[in-house]
């Protein structure tokens, strides 16, 4: 007797429910959707669909690296973003929804039409670079990394959206080579989790995402230190940058791109309502009381 659609997402669900994934309904669905070929309209409107063999064993298989938690995004290998599709493996963060906070004042920031160049620091899959360039046609990004198995995920995913013509990738240790006073707006989601606390993450995180996106040294902060003074350095006078921080790093964060010359620094919260990212201008007039 072969599974039904509805069959094999109920029992997808019970199971995901008993290896304690945080949501084993949603994430059942998109297994099921993903092993059947079945849109999320066919398991409501076609729910006594069968699975054929080949279908009902590729579900075993995902439920079965859910099970040991790998993340969903990581078993279907992409992962939504802002309004696109981005491809992604165990070589960068999977993007979240929390970091379309920096693509929301991106675009505030900069109307459409308007040409912009900008800079993503440790730019991953491209998410925020691709989000923010998917939306403004006559930008044009650099985005660094060092990792050159990230850099892979981002010129892949920039080809696939067509957005490869205007997103440069540079393997790099941060700004090292990049001009003074070169670039409208600078975005950043750095490694901001304290290197103790990793271990202490669920799963998903601590045992299938890159450490080197996710450590930020011994309190977190390690790479703001380095960030906000080079922001300020390769940003245009009255160029804009925006980086991500953990719920607890606002002040930190904060007074280090203060003491670096930053303009109008504050935080942004998130949709969860937890402070989320940091953002901020360098002074049009140039940098703090230099003059000529
Ligand atoms: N927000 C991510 C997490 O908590 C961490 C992202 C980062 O370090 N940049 O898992």
């Amino acid at each position: 007797m072969s599974l039904t659609l509805v069959q094999a997402w109920t029992s997808a669900k019970k199971r995901l429910e008993a290896a304690q994934v945080d949501s084993p309904v949603i994430d059942a669905r998109l297994l099921v959707e993903a092993a059947a070929a079945a849109s999320r309209t066919d398991i409501i409107s076609d729910p006594h669909r069968p699975l054929s063999a080949e279908q009902a064993a590729t579900l075993d298989a995902y439920v079965g690296r859910r099970e040991r938690r790998e993340p969903v995004s990581h078993i279907l290998g992409r992962k939504g973003f802002w309004k696109i599709m981005l491809g992604v493996n165990r070589h960068v963060l999977t993007p979240r929804p929390e970091t379309e906070v920096i693509v929301d004042l991106a675009l505030k920031s900069f109307p459409e039409g308007m040409a912009f160049s900008m800079l993503d620091l440790g730019v991953g899959s491209g998410a925020i670079a691709l989000a923010i360039l998917a939306e403004r046609p006559a930008a044009r990004g650099l985005g660094v990394d060092a990792s050159e198995e990230a850099l892979a995920v981002a010129r892949e995913n920039a080809a696939n959206l067509g957005l490869a013509g205007r997103l440069a990738l540079l393997r790099g240790d941060w700004t090292a080579g990049v001009d003074d006073a070169s670039f409208d707006l600078v975005v950043s989601n750095p490694p901001y989790i304290a290197t103790d606390v990793i271990e202490t993450l669920q799963p998903e995180v601590r045992d299938h995402e890159p450490r080197l996106a996710l450590d930020g040294g011994p309190d977190g902060l390690a790479p703001y230190r380095i960030l906000a003074t080079e922001i300020l350095r390769v940003l245009k006078p009255g160029g804009v940058f925006a980086v991500e921080i953990g719920y607890d790093q606002s002040a930190a964060v904060e007074a280090l791109f203060n003491e670096a010359g930053g303009y109008g620094v504050v935080t942004v919260k998130d949709l969860s309502n937890k402070d989320r990212v940091v953002t901020g201008t360098k002074n049009p007039l140039g940098n703090s009381g230099t003059m000529g």
